[in-house]
């Protein structure tokens, strides 16, 4: 038995069934060198130009493109990309009328030329070997290569199979009538067919490669021949014209004498087809990096004035076409109100629905017949059933029945007559004596089968997700409820029998928690009612030890109002005016006296009241840290008044010595004449103190330590206080300095002073007589006043280290005055001895 290569190189090749010999219409073009058509002023290229989905739009409205540049990108095998046919701005992106029969629209990106025509940056490949199958096959998708000669299947998918091709058919018998494009292109660009050619041998790797053409196209099978001389494995077929042996089960027929089984592909047979067409764009995209913008066009028809191929930018309206062509729609020459256009050939195209339809990537004719040509579509008559139409089907179909189901949309018994091997070739309904379009029935039968199945198959994943969904569901609560079993019986578990037997139900259980949780929320709120009450106890306790700070402060204040009032209601004068401060002196003198009598009492109950309130905020220290804060706050403020009081005890212990002093001093410190002032009253009042000097010396003593220590008190409570505090230490030390060298000098008139005090002292007042109970009182008090120094410095020191120094200070001068009161003591007693 002949080999099928046998066969081939003896040119004898398999019949088909069915098929016509429709009238030649090529030579209108079939001597036209294709032409390269200008530039439309608008540019309109719909997303989806294949079978598959469409890719997701790159660019935006405005945006300036490059030639080449792609507009959509392709994410999934299905899915190839359109490009940019030449650079421009893209001006809109919006549906637009397809070139399909039923005239549906469809997005679409508008371009407007800029008519520089510059290209995006490409890679030029010398060698494809260099590249990779894969990288190969990614070109061929990144390209934008879809089937040309008329589904528009994407070729990347047909170029990735597996091995064990044995035939790779080239379709170049371009069988319908008018049609010149693939024609004139074998014969212009065979060079570049053949190296398309050698790319798909090295991809497939078949064992022949069937180039299937006509015999009615001598150049073309040429300049094939030409070409492809040097493969052993490239046949050129020349087979017999008969329409329509340009059908891809019917081409491999004819060739292999295969004939595909319906419902299955080619490949199932080892065998792949692809278009010429689409093996030269194969080679423009993996050697010259061009994708897909451009096509060979045949543009023919009586109506034309210059029917032609051209090389047409995908996108440009066939408005554009026709006119470049010599059609004029207002011509006298064919009938204006019939004229057809059609896409594609006679038998297989379609009427277009508008000239504004862009040409795309499966547009290989533009045929503008005139009405002699072809008739416009007349009225349908009924079928004679003469047979005629399944004579001339190429597939052995039924086309009469076909078309009784199509109408009445049986759609079962369509697919059972097997509707879908039917390639539309249409010779049923070219030699159908009653003009029934029967193509167009069974196009139309075809979509709504797909779009139903495809319905379906959406229906059957719902459906698929739904019962997904109700057993996740049923799964979910029967888990639930296993969770629920198991918590109860845990609590179950976890209640004491006594309870469990109680409480034998979840109900129970739940008042349990409720119980338990209702125990919680009240413990919670004890807890700040107790704290509350704890806040209020403190509060008291402050308010309580202010008020016992604030009483002493007042004793101690009206304990010296008695002896001080006068004095310093008159220092102030001293301070505001010269005449003031005669006046006070007058009052002063007169005071002195007076002062004698009360200072030592004075004195003693205002220590008492400082003492009282130390005491009692002292055990408040001991009780709580924050009491103990507090004391310390009370203490300080209470020193601080006590300072104050001491201050006026001091001046009026000393009223014939110090008052006029302490406040010339304080002028001298605040300005010049002051000083100058106080220094004058001081001499004054030199002489006058000597007689007050020794019985007012431990009182006066007194009050200047307390004087310290409330000074070191404020010291560290302000800067302020310190610096006023430091100014009347200063005061009280000079004045300690003073007596304590007049006391060393012994000189004879102080002894006599002394004495002469002491009597007028005993004299004016018998209470302050210093009797053996009263000098041991100085003692007790001279040592109260040593140990609260020392108090208070120890408190100093325990607080800052700033204040240590302070403090020392304090403690040393408290040391000082200590001593200064005991000597004092002492000569008191010396000299009531000597009385
Ligand atoms: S060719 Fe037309 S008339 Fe004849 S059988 Fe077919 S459909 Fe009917
Ligand atoms: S169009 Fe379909 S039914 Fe009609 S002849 Fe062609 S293949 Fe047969």
């Amino acid at each position: 038995m002949e080999s099928v290569i046998e066969r081939i190189k003896k040119q004898k090749f398999f019949k088909f069934a069915g098929g016509i010999h429709p009238p030649e219409q090529k030579f209108l073009t079939v001597d036209k060198p294709i032409k390269t058509i200008t530039l439309a002023k608008e540019l309109i290229l719909p997303v989806k130009q294949h079978i598959g989905k469409a890719g997701d739009i790159l660019v935006q409205v405005g945006q300036k493109v490059l030639k080449g540049q792609a507009l959509t990108k392709n994410d999934n095998p299905m899915c190839v990309p359109v490009h940019a046919p030449t650079s421009g701005t893209i001006t809109a992106i919006k549906p637009s009328t397809m070139a399909h029969p039923s005239g549906m629209t469809d997005l679409c990106i508008f371009i407007t030329p800029d008519g520089f025509d510059t290209w995006i940056k490409r890679d030029i490949v010398e060698d494809f070997k260099s590249l990779s199958k894969a990288d190969i096959v990614d070109k061929i998708a990144a390209a934008g290569i879809s089937g040309m000669g008329g589904a528009g299947f994407p070729t990347n998918i047909k170029v990735n199979t597996t091995p064990g091709i044995k035939f790779l058919i080239i379709n170049a018998a371009e069988c319908e009538p008018y049609i010149t494009s693939d024609d004139l292109l074998m014969r212009e660009r065979s060079a570049a067919i053949f190296n398309g050619l050698s790319i798909l041998n090295h991809l497939l790797e078949p064992e022949n490669i069937l180039i299937g053409i006509e015999d009615n196209k001598p150049q073309a099978i040429k300049a094939l021949k030409a070409a492809t001389n040097d493969s052993k494995n490239i046949h050129v077929c020349v087979l017999p014209t008969k329409y329509p042996t340009g059908g891809e089960k019917q081409l491999i027929q004819a060739l292999t004498g295969q004939e595909v089984p319906s419902g299955v592909l080619p490949v199932s047979l080892g065998v792949i087809v692809q278009n010429v067409a689409t093996v030269f764009a194969i080679s423009e995209a993996i050697i010259d990096d061009k994708p897909l913008i451009r096509r060979v066009v045949t543009v023919t028809g009586q109506a034309l004035k210059k029917p032609q191929n051209l090389w047409v930018p995908l996108g440009t309206p066939i408005s554009h076409l026709l006119e470049q062509c010599g059609f004029s729609q207002n011509s006298s020459e064919h009938d204006i109100t019939q004229q057809r256009i059609i896409m594609g050939g006679p038998l297989m195209g379609f009427t277009l629905p508008s000239l504004d339809v862009p040409v795309v990537k499966t547009t290989n004719c533009i045929l503008a017949p005139t009405v002699a040509e072809i008739s416009p579509a007349t009225k349908e008559l009924e079928c004679i059933r003469c047979g005629q139409c399944a004579e001339v089907c190429p597939s052995s179909l039924l086309p009469q029945e076909l078309q009784w189901h199509a109408k009445a949309k049986e759609y079962d018994q369509l697919e059972k007559l097997n509707l879908f091997d039917c390639i539309d070739c249409g010779a049923c309904a070219y030699v159908c004596p009653s003009q029934i379009p029967l193509v167009q029935y069974y196009r139309v039968a075809k979509a709504e089968i797909r779009q139903n199945k495809v319905q379906e198959a959406q229906a059957e994943k719902a459906k698929i997700r739904f019962e997904a969904r109700n057993i996740r569901l049923e799964k979910e609560k029967l888990a639930r409820e296993e969770k629920h079993k198991k918590a109860m019986a845990a609590r179950k578990a976890a209640t004491s029998p006594e309870q469990a037997k109680s409480n034998n139900s979840a109900v129970a259980a739940a008042l349990a928690r409720v119980k338990a949780k209702k125990a919680a929320q009240a413990t919670a709120t004890d807890v700040p009612v107790a704290e509350e009450a704890d806040v209020k106890t403190r509060a008291a306790q402050a308010i309580a030890r202010a008020k016992a700070k604030k009483t002493a402060a007042a004793n101690a204040a009206s304990a010296e109002q008695s002896v001080d009032k006068t004095d310093e209601n008159i220092a102030p004068e001293q301070v505001s005016s010269a005449a003031a401060e005669k006046k006070a002196r007058t009052a002063a003198a007169v005071a002195r006296a007076k002062a004698k009598k009360a200072a030592a009492a004075n004195a003693a109950s205002a220590e008492q009241s400082v003492d009282k309130t130390d005491e009692n905020i002292a055990p408040e220290q001991v009780s709580s840290a924050a009491a103990e804060k507090k004391a310390r706050t009370a203490a300080a403020v209470a020193k601080a008044k006590a300072k104050k009081a001491a201050a006026a005890n001091a001046a009026s212990a000393e009223q014939s010595v110090d008052k006029t002093d302490e406040n010339i001093a304080a002028e001298q410190v605040s300005s010049a004449a002051a000083e100058k002032k106080a220094r004058t009253a001081a001499a004054v009042a030199k002489a006058k103190a000597k007689k007050a000097a020794a019985v007012k010396a431990s009182s006066a003593e007194q009050s200047v330590d307390k004087t310290e220590e409330s000074i070191a008190s404020e010291q560290v409570s302000s800067a302020a206080a310190q610096k006023k505090a430091r100014t009347a230490a200063a005061v009280a030390k000079a004045k300690a300095k003073k007596k304590i060298e007049r006391e060393e000098s012994k000189s004879a008139q102080e002894e006599l002073d002394l004495v002469i005090d002491t009597k007028s002292v005993a004299k004016t007042s018998k209470q302050v007589e210093i009797s053996p109970a009263e000098l041991k009182k100085q003692k007790v008090a001279a040592a109260v006043a040593k140990a609260k120094a020392k108090k208070a410095a120890t408190a100093a020191n325990q607080e800052t280290e700033a204040k240590k120094v302070s403090l020392s200070d304090t403690d040393k001068k408290a040391k000082i005055a200590a001593a200064i009161s005991k000597a004092k003591t002492a000569r008191a007693e010396k000299n009531k001895e000597s009385e």
